[in-house]
């Protein structure tokens, strides 16, 4: 169990390519927090220097308190989970799970325990005779997980674990990897680049990007209240929608302007895009695809503007349906009741809830 502190963390390869930058983190012990971000961001990289496989450039690391800058892997109390599993191949399961414990000399009854607890955590018991080979893609990381939990690490680190697993065996084991951080009470610090898995299993969330942090926010917050227009785009699926708009002021109302339409927004929004000189400018108003209401039934035409949208493709997923359409030349996604009679080619009236909209600077 401990905390895990970086302190102006930076990472440079070949002294050239800055993968990570000025890192600033403080993770709390029991934590389970998730680096998520685009291939390259710096992800494994920021693991690894946490791991100690990864000098680092510039600044400090701390775990449980203390500086790890110059401390081994083996010495730091952490145990790494790879996307690859590297298990070996020649051992069993049993000998997998036992490599690390035989290292440092335990005494051959206190492995087995050890061994058989883990494995009966993971439901892997029947399967410790068995050599890697054996065994399916989904066994294989339980068996990886198996080992990393025997030696009761102060820290688990997990890179992309479930990404070479089938969609529905994904599911199941985000389930299992979150069961086992209430089981075990310890911090897990977890790397996807999947912003589902991110949402689903993090209480903490850092979003990355060209190796610098983006946000650092609980799942709802980040959902909620993105800090700009990259995290807006990246969390949440299907995707926020943008659209440049100006704004405009007539007498003390602000709207969002695009073509003929305009959203007349809220008195709080207003004021705070009046008060950061945003008047006659041009910016992206983002909107979720569940905050596209129906035009027809839109309770208040106050606070929402109804717009014209071009049916182009319906995607039924049973408990909702997803109408692809265009307003005004840009492409919407709108997440709609899966009873409303809708079909490709209709002209519909949607109305966008200006309660909801989000306002960014534009890129
Ligand atoms: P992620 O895990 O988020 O995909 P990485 O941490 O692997 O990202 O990589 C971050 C950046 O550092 C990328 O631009 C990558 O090309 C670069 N990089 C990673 N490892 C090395 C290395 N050993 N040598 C040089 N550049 C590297
Ligand atoms: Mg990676």
């Amino acid at each position: 169990m401990a905390g895990v502190n970086l302190k102006h963390v930076t990472k440079k390869y070949e002294g050239k390519v800055v993968a990570v930058a000025d890192f600033n983190l403080d993770i709390e012990d029991k934590e389970f927090i998730i680096f998520v971000g685009p291939s390259g961001c710096g992800k494994t990289t920021t693991l690894r220097m946490i791991a100690g496989l990864e000098e680092i450039t510039e600044g400090e690391i701390y775990i449980d308190g203390r500086l790890v800058n110059d401390v081994q892997p083996k010495d730091r109390d952490i145990a790494m989970v790879f996307q690859n599993y590297a298990l070996y191949p020649h051992m069993t399961v049993f000998e997998n799970m036992a490599y690390s414990l035989k290292l440092k000399k335990i005494p051959k009854n206190e492995i087995k325990a050890s061994v058989y607890e883990a494995a009966k955590m993971l439901e892997i018991e029947y399967l410790l005779d068995r050599k890697p080979k054996a065994l399916s893609g989904g066994q294989r990381q339980r068996v990886a997980l198996g080992r990393a939990m025997v030696r009761q690490p102060k820290v688990f680190l997990m890179d992309e674990p479930l990404s070479n697993l089938d969609a529905k065996l994904r599911g199941q084991m985000r389930t299992k990897i979150i069961k086992l951080h209430q089981d075990l009470q310890t911090t897990f610090i977890y790397v996807t680049h999947d912003q589902i898995e991110a949402m689903t299993m993090g209480t903490r969330i850092v979003v990355m990007k060209d190796g610098y942090i983006q946000q650092v926010d609980t799942p709802q917050t980040l959902y909620e209240k993105p800090d700009n227009l990259f995290v807006a785009g990246f969390i949440g699926s299907p995707q926020m929608n943008f659209r440049e708009v100006s704004v405009d002021k007539f007498g003390e109302e602000v709207y969002l302007k695009f073509g003929k339409n305009s959203i007349k927004l809220p008195c709080e929004k207003a004021r705070k895009l009046e008060a950061l000189g945003y008047m006659g400018k041009e910016v992206v108003v983002g909107i979720r695809p569940e905050n596209i209401l129906d035009g027809q039934t839109c309770p208040d035409p106050h606070t929402a503007c109804v717009v014209e949208a071009g049916v182009e493709v319906v995607e039924m997923l049973g408990s909702e349906t997803l109408l692809h359409v265009k307003i005004e030349g840009t492409d919407f996604v709108a997440r709609v009741n899966p009873k409303k009679q809708v079909k490709a080619g209709d002209v519909i009236k949607l109305a966008l809830d200006a309660d909801k909209v989000h306002i960014f600077d534009k890129e």
